[in-house]
């Protein structure tokens, strides 16, 4: 009979946890996860590359959208273009991890993932950097795109308070 959790299966979780924090950490374990970059997606890539956010734009309706896709989810159109973008949203939701889930952020823990609106549109989910020890965080906050690198791989968007130090 399958289980549907409960106290076994967050003992383990803890245990896994643990395991997580004692290990030895190889270099390859220290990078995070990071995104494969397909032959839709290389455009953005290149683009946060020269430390420039870029959005495919549709031909048709003008509409940006995010994540790439081959198809304008507004009108269906195949027709687009690449632009770049202003790198200004908003924070619409976010999360404080306290807990370590990789060992690639235990130097980050507490750390913020955030679903950040664009002003152009399309919703991203990034992490916040830069936030200081202020818990005063809110929905609606003012962001900007911040490019750092991960080890020697991509240049990843990240994203900080507009008015932060
Ligand atoms: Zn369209």
């Amino acid at each position: 009979m399958p289980s549907c959790g409960g106290e076994r299966d967050e003992r383990e979780f803890e245990r896994g946890l643990v395991d997580l924090k004692i290990e030895d950490a190889s270099e390859e374990a220290l990078l995070p996860p990071l995104p494969q970059i397909t032959e839709e997606t290389r455009p953005f890539w290149e683009s946060c590359e020269k430390g420039v956010l870029s959005l495919q734009r549709c031909a048709s309706c003008s509409q940006f959208r995010f994540p790439p896709s081959v198809i304008c989810p507004n009108c269906a159109s195949m027709d687009h273009s690449w632009e770049p973008v202003s790198g200004l949203g908003t924070v619409f939701s976010f999360v404080t991890f306290k807990r370590l889930y990789h060992k690639a952020f235990a130097s980050l823990l507490p750390y913020v993932v955030a679903v950040v609106e664009l002003s152009e549109g399309p919703r991203m989910v990034s992490r916040l950097v830069a936030l200081g020890e202020d818990d005063s965080l809110k929905c609606g906050a003012p962001v900007k795109v911040r490019f750092e690198r991960q080890g020697n791989e991509l240049m990843l968007p990240l994203f900080e308070l507009v008015d932060a130090k």
